[in-house]
C-alpha cells in the first residue's frame, strides 16, 4: 500500500517547491473523514484515496491535483461539505473535489456508440477543469484494479462503463498506458474465460515469439551502432484487449495477430529517427504503402512516431515504430506529459490552454464522418456554459445553461416542443419554467391541445426553441390578421349592400392585391387586419361604383347595441361589432382579450376566462383589445352575497350600501334557507372594476353578511 511518505518524496522530483504541507493536511483530513470506513476488500478506506493520489503522482500531476486526489471521495462518502474543503484547503481544491463528485454521480446506461461519445463530451464539459478528469481516471483505474472484491453484476456494469467511456477518454487524452490497462481489466471482468484463454495462449507462444523478436533486435542494434545511432530497441507488447478485439471484430485467428513481430526503436533525436529508418529500409525490404510519418504530421492526440513494415529476416512482416524518448513519453502518458509542460506557464492561461487543447482533441475526431455532425460537435464544444441532460432512454442532450423543459422538448422534436405542457424531471413533475440541471433525466409531458405562447420566449434559452416559437407565432399572427382583415371587409361591404363572399371569391381580389403591392389576397387581408392597409380602399377597388352611394345608416337596434356594447378599443381598428362575452362578463378594469369570430364580429372576454383558455386550444383568433376610457358606459355585473343569519332590515341595508356607492340594481334574487342562512344575487350596473370593489367592500361591512363575491357571467 502506498504511504504518504512516497508521495512526499516523489512530488518534488518533478515539481520542485511544491506545497507539501497542504498535502499532509489533506491526508489527515481524509483519514479523519473516512475513519471507520472500509473498502470491499476489507482494507481501510483511506487506502483508496492514497492509491489514487499515487497514480496522479505517476501521471506527474501538480500537487494541487494530488491533494484533491487524496480528498476525492470525502464529499460523496463522508459528512464533509464543500464549504469545509474551501475553508481548509481553498477554492481550487474544493472545486476539483466537487467536480469529481459531480461526474461520479453520472451513470452511463445506453450502449449506443454515438451516445457514448456524447457522454464523454458531457464528462469533459462538466469537468471544466481538465484535472478533474485526471482524478476521475485515476479513481477509475484503481477501482478497476480492485474490481475482484465486488459482486459480479456490479463488476460487469463498471467494466462496461470503463470500456464505453473511460478507456476511450484515456485514448483521447493520449494516455496509451492507462487506456491499455483499463481495457485489459475490463475484458477480464466482462469475458473472464476469453481472458484466461488469451493469457494461456500468450504464455505458451511467448518464448518462441521472443526468439524471433530477439533476432530482429540483435541485427538492428548492431547495424545502428555501426552508423553511430544510439538507441533502445524493444519488442512491442500487444495488450490482451487489442488482440481480443482484433480477433473479435476482424474474425482473425490468434496466431495471425499475436505472431506479427513488432518492435520499437527509441532514439535521442528526430534526426536519429530518420537515420534509423534509412538503416532499416536498407536492411529489409519495406512493404509498400505501410510507411507513415507521424513525426512530420503528428496525430491529434500529439502522438509522434515513424511507422514502417518490412519483410524481416525470416521472410515474415515486421512492424517497426521509431520515435524519440520525448515522443515515447507523450505516447505513453499523453495529457499527463503535456500537463507538466503547461505547468511552466502562468495561472489562468495555463488552464485555458489545456482546455483549448482538449477541445481541439475532441473537435477533430477522426471517426466523425458526417460534416454536419462534426460542425454540431464543434458548436457544442465552443460553448462551455452548457447543461447536459438525459432523455428517459439515456440519450444525452446538450442545452445552454439555464435551459428549461421547453428547450429540451424542442431539442427532441419541434412537435414535442409545440405541444409541451410540462415535464417530469427525475420522476417529479416540474413547471415549464424549471431550470434544468446537469444530469437531469427529463421526460416531456405533451397535450395535443397545447400550443406555444409568447411568454415562452421569456424563459427559453436555446436558439432552436426561440426561432421555432417565433416561427409558430408568426404563422399564428398572420392567420389571425387575415381573419380580422376578412371580418373588417365583410362589415364594410355589408354597409353598401354588397355580398362580401362574392367580392372576396373573385379573381379581382388577386389583381387588387398585386396593384397594392401584396404577393397575394391573403397578404392584403393580413395588412388590413394589422391596420397597415385601409379596408375602404379595398372596397373602392373591388366595387368602384357601389361605394359612391352613401352607406346604409345603422339600424336602430344596431345603434343601441353599439352604444351599450362599444367601449373597447382594438389596435388600429375602430369599426367592428363588439359584444361582451356572457361567460365572464368583463368590467372596465379587468384585463381583456378580443375574439374574432367570422360573421359575428368581436367578442370581448376577461383574459382569465375559461372559455378563452379553451379557445386558445381551438386556435381561435384572439386579438389584443383595451378598454376605451374616453367612452365610459355602464356595465352590468352579478354579485353574490352570503348571509349568515337573515333578519328584518338586512336586505334594505344591503341595497342601501349598493346605492350609496352609485350602483344601479337591475335585478335581485333573494334566497333564504330554512336555517335562515341564504345567498342573495344582485345584478348591478357599474362603471368599472374599482366601483364594483367599492360596492363589495360596503356590503361586507353590513352586519350578518359573511361574504360577497363577484359572479362571472350574468
Ligand atoms: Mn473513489
Amino acid at each position: 500500500m502506498t504511504q504518504l511518505k512516497t508521495l512526499i518524496e516523489e512530488i518534488p522530483k518533478y515539481q520542485p517547491g511544491a506545497d507539501l504541507d497542504v498535502l499532509e493536511r489533506a491526508y489527515a483530513f481524509s483519514a479523519r473523514s473516512h475513519k471507520g470506513q472500509q473498502r470491499a476488500s476489507g482494507e481501510p478506506y483511506l487506502s483508496h484515496p492514497l492509491e489514487v493520489a499515487s497514480l496522479l503522482v505517476n501521471f506527474k500531476m501538480d500537487v494541487t491535483t494530488v491533494t484533491a486526489g487524496l480528498l476525492h471521495d470525502v464529499l460523496e462518502d463522508t459528512k464533509a461539505t464543500k464549504a469545509d474543503l474551501e475553508r481548509e484547503f481553498g477554492g481550487e481544491i474544493a472545486e476539483l473535489v466537487d467536480g469529481v463528485t459531480k461526474i461520479g454521480k453520472l451513470a452511463f446506461s445506453s450502449r449506443e456508440e454515438r451516445q457514448a461519445e456524447n457522454f464523454r463530451k458531457m464528462l469533459v464539459a462538466m469537468a471544466r477543469d481538465l484535472r478533474v478528469l485526471m482524478i476521475k481516471l485515476a479513481d477509475r483505474l484503481h477501482n478497476m484494479r480492485t474490481l475482484d472484491y465486488l459482486p459480479t453484476e456490479k463488476t460487469k456494469t463498471i467494466a462496461q462503463e470503463t470500456l464505453d467511456i473511460y478507456a476511450p477518454l484515456a485514448h483521447r487524452l493520449g494516455m496509451a498506458k492507462v487506456k491499455a490497462e483499463l481495457e485489459d481489466l475490463a475484458l477480464r471482468a466482462l469475458q473472464p474465460e476469453a481472458y484466461v484463454d488469451l493469457q494461456k495462449r500468450v504464455a505458451k507462444r511467448r518464448l518462441e515469439r521472443e526468439a524471433d523478436i530477439n533476432q530482429v533486435i540483435t541485427i538492428l542494434e548492431r547495424k545502428l551502432s555501426e552508423v553511430g545511432i544510439e538507441s533502445q530497441i524493444r519488442g512491442r507488447p500487444k495488450h490482451f484487449f487489442s488482440i481480443w478485439k482484433k480477433m473479435h471484430d476482424q474474425g482473425r485467428e490468434f496466431d495471425e495477430i499475436y505472431d506479427l513481430t513488432a518492435v520499437r526503436v527509441v532514439t535521442h533525436s528526430v534526426r536519429d529517427c530518420y537515420g534509423a529508418l534509412g538503416v532499416i529500409h536498407s536492411l529489409w525490404k519495406p512493404v509498400p504503402g505501410r510507411f507513415k510519418d507521424f513525426i512530420a504530421m503528428p496525430k491529434v492526440n500529439m502522438y509522434q512516431s515513424l511507422h514502417t513494415t518490412v519483410i524481416g529476416p525470416k521472410g515474415d512482416p515486421v512492424e517497426i515504430q521509431i520515435r524519440t524518448w520525448e515522443m515515447h513519453r507523450i505516447a505513453e502518458e499523453g495529457i499527463a506529459a503535456h500537463w507538466l509542460y503547461k505547468e511552466k506557464r502562468s495561472g489562468k492561461d495555463k488552464l485555458d490552454e489545456s482546455l483549448l487543447w482538449l477541445r481541439q482533441l475532441i473537435e477533430t475526431q477522426q471517426d466523425m464522418k458526417d460534416p454536419r455532425e462534426f460542425m454540431d460537435t464543434v458548436r457544442v464544444d465552443l460553448f462551455p456554459d452548457e447543461v447536459y441532460v438525459f432523455t428517459p432512454k439515456g440519450d444525452v442532450k446538450a442545452l445552454p445553461e439555464g435551459a428549461t423543459p421547453i428547450d429540451f422538448a424542442y431539442g427532441v422534436h419541434t412537435k414535442v416542443g409545440e405541444h409541451c405542457v410540462g415535464a417530469k424531471v427525475n420522476g417529479k413533475l416540474v413547471p415549464l419554467r424549471y431550470t434544468l440541471r446537469q444530469g437531469d433525466i427529463v421526460e416531456i409531458v405533451t397535450s395535443p391541445s397545447q400550443h406555444p405562447s409568447r411568454d415562452w420566449l421569456k424563459i427559453v434559452k436555446s436558439t432552436r426553441a426561440r426561432s421555432k416559437i417565433n416561427q409558430w407565432l408568426k404563422v399564428e399572427e398572420r392567420t389571425r390578421s387575415i381573419e380580422l382583415g376578412r371580418e373588417l371587409f365583410e362589415r364594410e361591404a355589408r354597409k353598401y349592400h354588397l355580398n362580401p363572399a362574392t367580392l372576396l371569391a373573385g379573381e379581382e381580389l388577386k389583381k387588387v392585391a398585386a396593384d397594392l403591392g401584396y404577393p397575394g389576397p391573403d397578404d392584403l387581408l393580413a395588412a388590413i387586419g394589422y391596420g397597415k392597409s385601409s379596408v375602404h380602399q379595398l372596397l373602392n377597388k373591388l366595387a368602384p361604383n357601389a361605394t359612391l352611394e352613401a352607406p346604409e345608416k345603422p339600424r336602430p337596434s344596431a345603434a343601441a347595441r353599439a352604444k351599450t356594447e362599444q367601449g373597447v378599443r382594438i389596435r388600429g381598428v375602430d369599426d367592428l361589432l363588439v359584444r361582451f362575452a356572457k361567460c365572464c362578463n368583463p368590467l372596465p378594469g379587468d384585463p381583456i382579450v378580443g375574439f374574432i369570430t367570422r360573421g359575428r364580429g368581436l367578442t370581448v372576454h376577461a383574459r382569465d376566462c375559461l372559455t378563452v383558455a379553451k379557445s386558445v386550444l381551438d386556435r381561435e383568433r384572439i386579438i389584443n383589445v383595451e378598454w376605451d376610457v374616453d367612452e365610459p358606459g355602464k356595465r352590468p355585473v352579478r354579485i353574490a352575497v352570503y348571509i349568515g343569519r337573515d333578519r328584518p332590515g338586512l336586505l334594505s341595508e344591503i341595497t342601501g350600501a349598493i346605492s350609496a356607492r352609485n350602483g344601479n340594481i337591475t335585478k335581485a334574487e333573494v334566497t333564504v334557507t330554512d336555517d335562515r342562512k341564504g345567498i342573495n344575487h344582485f345584478v348591478v350596473e357599474v362603471a368599472d372594476l374599482s366601483q364594483l370593489q367599492d360596492i363589495i367592500g360596503a356590503i361586507r361591512e353590513v352586519k350578518d353578511v359573511i361574504n360577497v363575491e363577484r359572479v362571472r357571467g350574468l
